[in-house]
């Protein structure tokens, strides 16, 4: 019923006769300028969480996740505020150091790391691979005897810790594609494995327990685990994942960055000394730097049922909800402390029913067609998951700042979506 909440919006927010202002732009404006769907970040935000991250954790410790949201401008942003990038694929590899960042900056991750991703990380020269399992090591065995240095890895360790957090985004339980099992004793013999091999210089070990996580005792249980191992190992880095959770609804609060880092750091004073810790925080950075604009497209009332609004996008540009039922607000930021009474069910685009961004969303009562509605918080895994399902030309994003917008990522056009079609074999 209440108006939207401030903590969901970007901190450069501000609100000039009802209508929201974000690094000094009127939201209602943009849409108008760039068209809807669209990506707005706020820059100062971006900034200023990298810079927390920085200050709580200290240098060349914090490792930005790029799968949570990335561009070129995004790549350069976190490198310019010191931030380490976590690439997870070769495409992520190849954006962060086609955006001018070093390979010495970069890091890579993934299940199930290709020969060609493994060559590429290597020949580039990554600060070190996380290796996550014994074909791994196998591949990276073959790439060293054909001639590539041997590249610094830590190991990815599953620690046995099961996190409260939706079950497509937690990793660090047993039953995990990821990493080596602690408990059944692939940690240890992974430890001696690359201990033993000349293709691998081991520096370390590494965990990510999952994602969107509120409660600090869950970081702390695994930091534990890790803390034991680590000093058993006798290695000098250790990685203790991302996962901080945002807070995404008005009835939501979560840890900050320096929240988090205090509870680190409570659970690894018992690390030996000297060793470097390390952390990869991806939604925290960028999740709440954002809101989408939509427009509403239909407003359709089912007496006795539900209001079904309209927008221009949905699970292209935001598959969150369809994948794992998340929450989301909406409002209109030309009235964006408007009370909102009126709930109804709010719509993409797709010809799916299933197409749902916010179940039971609250809007202004006379919602109508034509209003630009903002949702906040879609700054992580919005654009970064986002698809071209029914031909949808992905949204544009820009950055707000000081009173100006730059177009970061412009708006697909229809020529991109055939720009890969063959047709002259048809
Ligand atoms: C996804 C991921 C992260 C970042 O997770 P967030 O929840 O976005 O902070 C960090 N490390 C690894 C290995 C990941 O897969």
């Amino acid at each position: 019923m209440t108006a939207i909440s401030r903590h969901l919006l970007p901190d450069t927010s501000k609100v000039v006769n009802g209508r929201l202002i974000i690094g000094g732009c009127d939201v209602h404006d943009l849409a108008g300028t760039y068209g809807t769907p669209l990506f707005v970040y706020d820059e100062a935000h971006l900034r200023a969480r990298c810079a927390e991250a920085r200050s709580a954790f200290g240098d060349d410790s914090v490792v930005y996740a790029t799968k949570a949201f990335l561009c070129t401008a995004m790549a350069r942003l976190a490198h310019e505020e010191g931030l380490l990038l976590d690439v997870a694929t070769g495409g992520e590899l190849f954006v962060a150091l086609n955006a001018g960042v070093p390979a010495s900056r970069c890091v890579l991750h993934g299940n199930n790391k290709s020969v060609i991703e493994l060559r590429e990380a290597m020949t580039a020269g990554v600060r070190h691979i996380v290796v996550d399992s014994f074909d791994e090591m196998d591949r990276l065995e073959s790439l060293v005897a054909s001639g590539l240095p041997a590249p610094r890895v830590q190991l990815r360790i599953t620690p046995g810790v099961y996190v409260h957090t939706h079950e497509y985004v937690s990793t660090g339980q047993n039953d995990s594609k990821f990493g080596f099992n602690l408990a059944n004793g692939d940690a240890q013999r992974a430890i001696d494995r690359a201990r033993a091999s000349q293709a691998m210089e081991l520096v370390g070990i590494h965990c990510h327990i999952g994602s969107n996580v509120f409660e600090t005792a869950n970081f702390t249980k695994a930091a534990e685990v890790m803390v034991a191992f680590s000093n058993v190992c006798k290695l000098p880095e250790l990685t203790l994942g991302g996962g901080l959770g945002v807070a995404y609804l008005n009835n939501e609060h979560a840890p900050s960055i320096t929240e988090w880092a205090s509870a680190l750091r409570a659970a690894t004073t018992g690390l030996t000394p000297g060793t470097k810790v390390f952390v990869e925080p991806g939604r925290s950075i960028v999740a709440s730097a954002a809101i989408t604009l939509y427009e509403v497209g239909t407003v359709k009332e089912i007496p006795n049922v539900r209001t079904y609004v309209s927008v221009d996008g949905g699970m292209s540009d935001n598959p969150r909800p369809v994948l794992y039922g998340s929450g989301y607000e909406a409002f209109v930021p030309s009235r964006s402390e408007e009370v909102r009474t009126r709930g109804v069910r709010l719509v993409g685009k797709h010809c799916e029913s299933g197409d749902v961004l916010i179940s039971e969303a609250m809007l202004p009562a006379d919602i109508r067609v034509g209003d630009v509605i903002a949702t906040p918080v879609t700054g992580a895994y919005g654009h970064s998951m986002g698809s071209n399902y029914n031909k949808v030309p992905r949204p544009a994003v820009v950055f707000v700042g000081n009173g100006v917008a730059r177009v970061v990522v412009r708006r697909e056009t229809y020529d991109d979506l055939v720009r890969n079609d063959v047709t002259d074999s048809v």
